[in-house]
């Protein structure tokens, strides 16, 4: 560790993209803590700057060239030298390449180097070489790394990394590498310690955890996992990303069984169009999608599915854009992550000729939205009149009086903060909300007991 040479330094994080990324921000956070070095919130006043990239949609790229170049223009920083560091998906994607669009970046680090990365740092600091580290076997534990965790309430736990599935539009197995999980008993362990410090929820974190421990134990042991994970003492768990063809009887009947893991599944189906499945190498169909749901939901009534779908993939007709409209209304999905396709060079995809015109892509994303809209109201309806218990996360960001956190199928909850009560009474704490209100995207209504 680089202790002595950033002693005192000032350091700020960006990052961008899926949860993998800010749990890999808060593992350079807590190096770099642990280093000596000070968080603050302005990059004008940081010595060192540090972006984690996404390159999942082809926006992120030039979001990332306009940081960076912004950096240019940034007030000279307290110790007179700033290092411009770029770790994440880009940067393992493009290495040195990375050179080609931004000239002012002193560190590259892929995923496989977060270990590395206050050494990294601490040379450039010495000299004016540019310090880049994205080999596969790059050694070090990223899991054994001290972490700055965003709260104390929450933690990310990373149970695997990588993914071996290949969706044809998907550049992840190509930035993060193949399936490689940690022990069972490591991730334990871990939960066992969160949950002593303090820790309500813990969120599980992999590509596709449905898979957790096959590269390791020769077969998936992920309902095993969540299981072992339910004992710890922990009260709220949850978990992404669930790939539906790993999705197996025994992990949902974990979920029904384990009164700590919440009634929540965020499974992404892509597409409602089989052809298009196939297309895409997810390795299902649109039926199989639905038997899914309904195994969910035979043992877990009312559990909230969350999903991804991605509009506008080459080739979909408007036949194949309807299935994808009838699935949504019949799963009734409380939430959807929807997409435009992205395509990524280097990608099977990349390759599908489409003349699809972007107009008639825009106008299918417009009604799924529409269509998503309505399911999530309907959804959040039958909590009308429920009493429901919120973790609490911090306030309305329109209203500092207001009261903001999750309900156990993780929609977002509201209620008046008491007169004269602080924030920091309930922050990371559970109340009772009685729900007398229900919009398409947060309930509403009035504290029914004591924080817990
Ligand atoms: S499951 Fe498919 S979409 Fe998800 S990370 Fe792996 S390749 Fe990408």
């Amino acid at each position: 560790m680089a202790m002595r040479a950033l002693q005192g330094k000032t350091y700020f994080i960006r990052t961008f993209g899926c949860q993998m990324n800010l749990h890999d921000a808060e593992r350079v956070s807590g190096e770099l803590d642990a280093c000596g070095c000070l968080s603050v919130s302005d990059p004008a006043e940081a010595d060192i700057v540090v972006f984690m990239t996404c390159c999942v949609r082809e926006a992120a790229d030039q979001r990332l060239y306009g940081q960076c170049n912004s950096c240019k223009s940034l007030p000279a920083p307290p110790s007179g030298k700033r290092v411009v560091a770029v770790g994440g998906c880009i940067a393992q994607r493009d290495g040195e390449g990375l050179l080609v669009n931004v000239d002012n970046v002193n560190v590259i680090f892929g995923t496989h180097a977060i270990a590395h990365v206050s050494e990294l740092i601490e040379a450039a600091f010495e000299d004016d070489e540019r310090h880049i580290l994205t080999a596969e076997d790059a050694s070090g534990s990223a899991t054994a790394m001290p972490w700055h965790r965003a709260t104390s309430y929450h933690a990310w736990v990373p149970i695997m990394t990588g993914c071996n599935n290949f969706c044809s539009y998907c550049i992840v197995p190509y930035v993060r590498g193949r399936e490689k999980s940690r022990t069972f008993e490591e991730i334990v362990d871990e939960v066992t310690g969160l949950a002593r410090i303090g820790v309500r929820e813990v969120t599980l974190l992999g590509q596709n955890v449905n898979s957790y421990g096959r590269d390791r134990y020769g077969a998936p042991r992920f309902a095993e996992l969540l299981r072992a994970v339910g004992e710890t003492g922990v009260e709220r768990i949850r978990f992404t990303s669930s790939h539906p063809k790993d999705l197996l009887p025994e992990t949902i009947a974990a979920m029904a069984e384990v009164p700590a893991v919440m009634p929540h599944l965020h499974l992404a189906v892509q597409s409602g169009s089989t052809r298009i499945l196939h297309e895409m190498n997810r390795r299902y169909t649109r039926e199989d999608y639905l038997s899914l749901v309904h195994q969910v939901r035979e043992r877990i009534p009312e559990i909230a599915l969350t999903t991804d779908i991605i509009v506008g993939f080459p080739g979909e007709t408007e036949e194949d854009f309807l299935e994808t409209l009838s699935l949504a209304r019949e799963v009734g999905y409380a939430q959807a992550f929807t997409f435009i396709y992205s395509r990524r060079e280097g990608t099977p995809a990349a390759r599908i000729p489409d003349d699809t015109p972007r107009e008639v892509i825009l106008d299918r994303f417009d009604r799924l939205v529409s269509v998503i809209e309505d399911t999530a109201f309907a959804f959040n309806q039958v909590e009308l009149g429920r009493r429901v218990p919120v973790l609490v996360e911090g306030t309305s960001k329109k209203n500092p009086h207001m009261l903001q956190g999750k309900s156990p199928k993780n929609q977002t909850v509201h209620a008046p903060l008491p007169e004269g009560a602080s924030l920091d009474d309930y922050l990371g704490r559970i109340v009772d909300i009685d729900v007398d209100t229900a919009r398409t995207w947060y309930l509403s209504g009035s504290l029914a007991s004591d924080p817990r």
